[in-house]
């Protein structure tokens, strides 16, 4: 008998008919004899909805982080009640729990809350009772006894907690796609199915903006070493391993992968002296906001310019942040841009050959692409783009790296 974990996005559970294939999906994994533990997100769009109702309340104004998180947490605990409602109707025994319920201990860092530790009591006690368990993904309980959520796609972060909590046997992540491609499969007539991908280039290519798994929850397998395979709650057919060291041959790269949830921030003439650099991104880090690419100019009368992303959701306030360290600092002007797109390819095998980053601007000056920004790592090749280039962007990088699958 082996316990296996299984991950639901919310496309697979979007209305009842999904739900009862789930339910189907599930149940048949439990006939086999296995302990099942389920991980389900919320039906549909609901999350954004949610979003959408607390800004007709807020407007432009920034929301309590901790009744965002209350409001939020809401879709889950929809769709875990109709998941266990529809196998109950299969007839089989199941369980919905909340994430506190499931021992989900969290940070207090409300809507980018960490996982600290899962207290898998009281799944463990379901199991026993032969339960299938159908746990609230993207949830959990600060130390105030607060709800608290994970960050947007944080239920496959809950999944893989579970699976490392619980040691499990498999940790399924059922989505809408087949599994990981080579660039996004909806957009990208010729991309390919990967049959297995390293967890290092798995974690760039979700990091980089390929929605179909979380980096947190590959970060988060990478460490306890759980193999996740990726796959369709439709099809159910073989999707892709993602594992320390896949078989097949370091392809030159595994992915393309768009990001348009970036805005750029340049504050300019900064005083040119030791400290200033670190006081703002200090301020920007005290806030969990996340700096991606930086770029500082060559200084000029005493002063330098500074660039760098921020993801655009969290703008607003980063601009308010920038604004006031601004102010308070005597620099120049503030810009922001949040019409642009970083657009990236990641590849092991980019370590040990030279060139690739040059096919990839080949690529874009091809169609006429104007680059904003670079930046690179041994794996990865991120460029920032206007927005409205995005689309055409990903498909000439893609076509020039696999030509012959259009
Ligand atoms: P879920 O609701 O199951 O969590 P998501 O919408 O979060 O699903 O992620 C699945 C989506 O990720 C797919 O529908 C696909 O459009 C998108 N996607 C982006 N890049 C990739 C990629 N490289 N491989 C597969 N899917 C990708
Ligand atoms: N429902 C949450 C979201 O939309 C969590 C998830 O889907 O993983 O971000
Ligand atoms: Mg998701």
């Amino acid at each position: 008998m082996s316990l296996i974990v299984q991950k639901f996005g919310g496309s697979s559970v979007k209305d009842a008919e999904h739900v009862m294939n789930v339910a189907r999906v599930v149940t048949d994994t439990y006939k086999k004899g296995n302990s099942v533990v389920v991980v389900v997100s919320a039906q549909g769009d609901t999350t954004d909805d949610l979003i959408e109702k607390a800004a007709e309340i807020n407007g432009d104004s920034l929301a309590s982080k901790r009744e965002m998180d209350m409001l939020l947490a809401s879709g889950e605990q929809i769709s875990i009640s109709l998941l266990a409602m529809a196998i109950q109707k299969l007839g089989y025994p199941a369980v919905s729990l909340l994430g506190w319920q499931a021992g989900f201990k969290t940070t207090s860092s409300h809507t980018w809350a960490r996982i600290r530790k899962v207290d898998t009591s009281r799944i463990k006690q379901e199991l026993d009772q032969k339960k299938i368990v159908v746990v609230a993904g993207f949830q959990g309980l600060s130390r105030y006894d607060d709800i608290t959520t994970l960050g947007r796609g944080g239920s496959d972060t809950s999944a893989v907690a579970i699976a490392a909590a619980m040691h499990a046997d498999l940790c399924q992540i059922y989505t809408d796609v087949e599994g990981v491609y080579t660039a996004d499969p909806r957009k990208i007539k010729g991309a390919i199915k990967l049959n297995e991908i390293s967890y290092d280039e798995m974690l760039e290519l979700a990091t980089l903006g390929a929605q179909v798994l979380n980096n947190r929850s590959v970060e988060m397998a990478k460490k306890y070493n759980i193999e996740l395979e990726v796959l369709s709650s439709l099809t159910q057919k073989p999707g892709t391993i993602v594992k320390e060291r896949p078989k097949m041959e370091k392809m030159l790269i595994s992915g393309v992968a768009k990001d348009t949830n970036v805005a750029r921030i340049s504050v300019t003439c900064i005083p040119d002296k030791p400290g200033l650099a670190f006081k703002m991104f200090s301020k920007l880090s005290a806030r969990d906001i996340n700096v991606d690419i930086i770029l500082q100019s060559i200084g000029r009368d005493g002063t330098k310019d500074i660039t760098f992303t921020v993801p655009k959701d969290k703008g607003a306030e980063a601009l308010q942040i920038i604004e006031k360290f601004a102010n308070d600092n005597g620099t120049g002007a503030v810009h922001y841009d949040d019409k642009i797109a970083k657009i990236s390819i990641v590849g092991a095998g980019m370590e040990t050959h030279a060139g690739v980053a040059s096919t990839m601007f080949e690529a874009l000056y091809n169609r006429q692409i104007n680059i904003q920004m670079i930046s690179t790592s041994e794996i990865k090749v991120s460029v920032l783009i206007d927005k409205r280039d995005a689309d055409l962007a990903v498909e000439a990088i893609h076509d020039k790296f696999f030509p012959d699958n259009d």
